[in-house]
């Protein structure tokens, strides 16, 4: 009779280990954040951005479809300046935390999954919080004209 519970408590020792390891493994895959789907591409050089960010164009506006695609992926601290789109932007949150401010406007936290709906000519200001990248991809709309450039996004704008 010892023996069979011995025998039991064994087993059940072994399931329970079995079945935590097998949940931690998920977890970390889960969590795993190279797991990227678009590569980041080419580090923009243009002034029209502050600290380091990539881009991957994913599509050229055409006369058929008139929206330029890509993932812009914002190193912490990194964000675009003050600058507006005549036919307006849909941001899709894909990695890390991120800001998005419209002028007027509280900052918002945008997080993996959120979506942001730029309206047409509101200028406003999208990168990474200060501690964490964000990677979006930015459906922008060029029917219109190209996106219109403002002033730098200062420090204290950022940390408000
Ligand atoms: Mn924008």
């Amino acid at each position: 009779m010892e023996k069979g519970l011995k025998y039991v408590s064994f087993i059940l020792v072994f399931l329970l280990t079995a079945c935590y390891y097998k949940v931690k493994t998920e977890n970390v895959a889960a969590t795993k954040s190279d797991d990227i789907i678009f590569t980041k591409g080419e580090k923009i050089t243009n002034n029209n951005f502050i600290g380091t960010v990539w881009l991957n164009n994913l599509v050229q506006a055409d006369s058929v479809n008139q929206n330029a695609v890509g993932s812009v992926t914002f190193e912490p601290g990194a964000r675009t300046k003050w600058h507006s789109h005549p036919a307006g932007q849909i941001i899709l949150a894909l990695e890390g935390v991120g800001y998005y401010q419209e002028k007027g406007s509280q900052k918002i936290i945008v997080k993996k999954g959120d979506v942001v709906k730029c309206p047409a000519n509101i200028p406003h200001w999208h990168g990474a919080s200060s501690d964490t990248k964000f990677i979006q991809v930015a459906i922008t709309g060029r029917e219109k004209g190209e996106t219109i450039w403002l002033e730098p996004v200062s420090d204290d704008e950022y940390r408000q």
